[in-house]
């Protein structure tokens, strides 16, 4: 969005400046001309070389049509046929270079090399009539047939490569004083420039805070830095001091960008957008220098807003991870940052704003009163947000008259604002491809379960007995969480495989904030339902409850170790929230314990699946009704469940989710 209303602060684009960037373009040119040819003339520059073993693999398979000797290379190119060149193996020839050379060998001697070949030829040739004795020795002989051309002409595009160097450095020298006396455009002498967006009160397009549905929370935080930036006195003459910089901390796609914007549209003032990665170059000392140029132009521009999206590109906490040298240089972007944001006085007018998806890992510089000093949270949308986020979107799209949104909200736990966003514009294109005249609930449902699943494979290759063992691995997840009492309840089961995923559950997890041991071994014991159905039913298991095993391995292992939820244990938690222990190589208990947490795992682990197992053998006739039913119909609904095995009897599900669980089966 930023693409057509975004320039850069840093050129005024006067007539000077624009004959000066013709000519950089004309000197690039002739440099990539030169470099073209320079490889053009190179034989096997752009082709690549081959060795014996693939030579002679390709002559066995009849691959090669006509070869050529290079004398001045010493070395032999390879034409492949037209039917070899279909072949996957030779995709890249193809595609480098149709026309050939295909491919070259280096060679030592141009005899020994005919003469090898020649015995190869011969081998394969008797081979070929031992095999079938209806060939006739002149028959097999044609199919070996391979032209050779000889290459001796001097090469004189080669004989001026040596000039190539000196005309690069000519040209070099002259873009650079050219570059100088304009004082420094874009090119190699702009790279210390800050590579900020500007979008100020000429962009065409500005967010408001309409725009931005929910996070009403965070909004009323941001409304402050507004009122600042529109009226400054009211604050400065009191003596206030009005924060510096505001961080952003919430999942992707959350609306901290737009949140940014919107601040920016609403108090009508300059904002300069970039992402903490555009700091980090390869060379030294350019991320510092990025941010001096930076502050510089938005001073100048005050009030404005600096936004950085992404800051623990920069702000990752120093001296962490200090085995790699790369980190010096960050290290020094960030102190020119926290110098930057000391340096200017509060009534300067430029506030920052910054986004991160994990402020735990930032420096505890950056969050020190007169920096970022204020924290604002951004939560991933509940029902009511989620429906907000909804309507935002769909305003400029045509809509049928079954389309309710409250439905799509309710559809979509665990979306973030952007999924929403990308749901909307799916929803259009569906309707588009089917040529409607306005976009109908369906097309928002595919487009939902697109966004959750990938795109649905019908008629992909499964045979039917893979399915079956998938309906049923299915309906044991299925039966399984329906008849605990903790297990999140069902809300649709799927066969249809979709992206990599060969069926899946969807479940309505209640949102909660403590769990207890119970909730979390029915939650296991759900989860090894898949593989316990396979095993009740075919007596045999399969490989494809490997996600669920991962998953409930984590959890057991988390139960264990995090969470102090195993009795020899006790209550110990070797969780380490500073992040620090991502670093060390060492584990933070003996080794003792390290196999006391094994073997507590592994029995935990167990218990649920032998539990899982009990319960499926027990109701062993209704899961066999549900798996059938799931494979005549590919999808069923909680509806169906209860028709099965009658109401849930405990229903402590909440109709708000945290997150949708989709369970998968690969
Ligand atoms: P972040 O910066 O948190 O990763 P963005 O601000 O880039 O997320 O959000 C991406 C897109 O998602 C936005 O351009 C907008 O279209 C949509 N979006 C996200 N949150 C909201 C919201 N609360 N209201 C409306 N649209 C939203
Ligand atoms: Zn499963």
């Amino acid at each position: 969005m930023a693409a057509s209303n975004s320039n850069n602060p840093n050129t005024n684009p006067n007539n000077g400046n624009r004959s000066q960037r013709n000519l950089s373009i004309i000197y690039l040119a002739i440099t990539i001309v030169l470099i073209a040819l320079f490889f053009y003339t190179s034989a096997g520059g752009a082709v690549d070389e081959v060795d014996n073993t693939v030579f002679n693999k390709m002559i066995e398979n009849q691959d090669v049509k006509s070869l050529e000797y290079v004398k001045k290379d010493n070395c032999v190119q390879i034409y492949l046929t037209d039917d070899a060149l279909r072949k996957k193996e030779y995709e890249k020839a193809r595609k480098l270079n149709p026309d050939g050379p295909h491919y070259y060998i280096q060679i030592a001697d141009y005899q020994v090399f005919n003469d090898n070949l020649r015995e190869l030829k011969e081998e394969l040739i008797e081979s070929r009539l031992a095999a079938d004795t209806t060939l006739t020795r002149a028959k097999v002989k044609d199919d070996y047939e391979i032209p050779m051309k000889q290459n001796t002409t001097e090469n004189w595009m080669r004989e001026l490569i040596w000039l190539l160097p000196t005309l690069f450095i000519f040209g070099f020298f002259l873009y650079s004083m050219r570059a100088m006396r304009g004082g420094g455009g874009g090119g190699i002498f702009g790279i210390g420039k800050s590579k900020a967006q500007l979008f100020d009160a000429k962009s065409p397009t500005t967010v408001s805070f309409k725009d931005v549905a929910g996070m009403e929370g965070a909004k009323e935080e941001i409304e402050e830095i507004v009122d600042f930036l529109k009226n400054p006195k009211k604050y400065t003459v009191l003596g206030g001091k009005i924060p510096k910089g505001a961080l952003l901390v919430g999942p992707p796609g959350t609306g901290k960008t737009l949140l940014a914007k919107a601040v920016a549209g609403e108090a009508h003032v300059p904002f300069f957008s970039m992402s903490g990665a555009d700091f980090v170059e390869m060379f030294v000392g350019v991320g510092a220098s990025r941010v001096r140029d930076l502050f510089k132009t938005a001073k100048e521009k005050a009030p404005c807003i600096i936004f950085i999206d992404e800051i623990d590109a920069i702000g990752r906490a120093r001296g962490r991870n200090s085995l790699s040298g790369a980190n010096d240089e960050r290290e020094s972007t960030l102190n020119q940052l926290l110098t930057e944001m000391d340096g200017f006085s509060t009534n300067a007018g430029v506030i920052i704003l910054a986004a991160t998806n994990r402020a735990d890992v930032l420096d505890s510089a950056l969050l020190r009163a007169g920096r970022f000093d204020r924290q604002i949270h951004v939560e991933l949308p509940n029902l009511v947000e989620r429906k907000g986020i909804f309507e935002v979107h769909v305003r400029n799209l045509k809509l049928g008259p079954d389309v309710d949104l409250e439905f799509f909200a309710k559809q979509t736990p665990g979306f973030s604002g952007a999924d929403i966003a990308n749901v909307c514009n799916e929803a259009a294109l569906v309707a588009a491809r089917k040529s409607k005249s306005v976009i109908e609930k369906e097309d928002f449902l595919a487009a939902i379960d697109r966004i959750i699943g990938g795109l649905e494979k019908r008629g992909s290759l499964i045979t039917p007995e893979e399915k079956k063992v998938i309906a049923y691995h299915e309906s044991g997840h299925a039966s399984v969480s329906w008849l605990l009492r903790y297990a999140s309840p069902l809300v649709k089961v799927t066969i249809v495989p979709r992206g990599k995923s060969l069926g899946a559950a969807w479940y309505l997890p209640e949102e909660r904030h403590i769990t207890t041991y119970e909730q979390l071994f029915d939650e296991m014991t759900a989860t090894l339902g898949g593989r316990a159905a396979e095993e009740v039913i075919f007596g045999k298991i399969s490989t494809g409850a490997l996600s669920d095993l991962e998953k409930a391995s984590k959890q057991a292992y988390a139960m264990v170790v995090y969470y102090g939820l195993s009795k020899k244990l006790g209550n110990i938690s070797y969780y380490d929230s500073t992040g620090q222990a991502d670093y060390s190589f060492s584990k933070p208990y003996s080794e003792k314990t390290a196999e006391d947490i094994d073997s507590e795992v592994h029995d935990m682990i167990e218990a649920a699946y032998t539990r899982a197992k009990d319960i499926l053998e027990k109701n062993k006739d209704k899961l066999t009704q549900l798996a059938e039913i799931l494979l005549d119909k590919e999808v069923i609904f909680a509806e169906n469940l209860e028709t099965i095995f009658g109401k849930r009897e405990f229903d402590n599900a909440k109709q708000e989710v945290e997150q949708p669980k989709t369970e998968d089966k690969e």
